[in-house]
């Protein structure tokens, strides 16, 4: 017969598989098949996946700004046009190109840590490449 303390008594604690971190689970919710994870990184978790897609539309976006800026060029030099900077263009594709690579890098070691300073600077370089390709 369950009482009141039960609910107390039927709570163990065990440590995350992710950071380590002990914490306090029902005992009654214990699965053995699944992964103890706690809060923390299920919200980390949580915020990761939220970051790739918005990553993810960023790079379609990078990529579709990059394939203009070759039509671009390409329309440019079939005008012949003396004043056309193709040293520019060049540099442009790339910045980008390199920015691309770095977010690659940076979405890896997002994967492999639980540190949110990578998620912190995956942001900002994002900014950075938005403010670049709307110049
Ligand atoms: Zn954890």
């Amino acid at each position: 017969m369950p009482d009141s303390n039960n609910f107390k008594l039927d709570l163990k604690l065990v440590v995350c598989s992710r950071c380590n971190n002990a914490f306090m689970v029902q005992r009654k919710t214990l699965d053995d098949t699944k992964e103890l994870v706690c809060d923390n990184c299920i919200r980390l978790e949580k915020r990761k996946r939220e970051l790739q897609i918005s990553v993810m539309e960023n790079v379609l976006k990078v990529e579709n700004e990059m394939e203009a800026s070759i039509v671009k060029m390409k329309n440019e030099l079939s005008t012949n046009n003396s004043k056309f900077n193709k040293q520019f263009f060049l540099e442009n594709i790339k910045k980008r190109a390199k920015a691309l690579s770095k977010s690659v890098e940076l979405l890896e070691k997002i994967e492999d840590s639980k540190d949110e300073k990578y998620i912190k600077e995956y942001i900002e370089l994002f900014e950075e490449m938005k403010k670049d390709s709307s110049t």
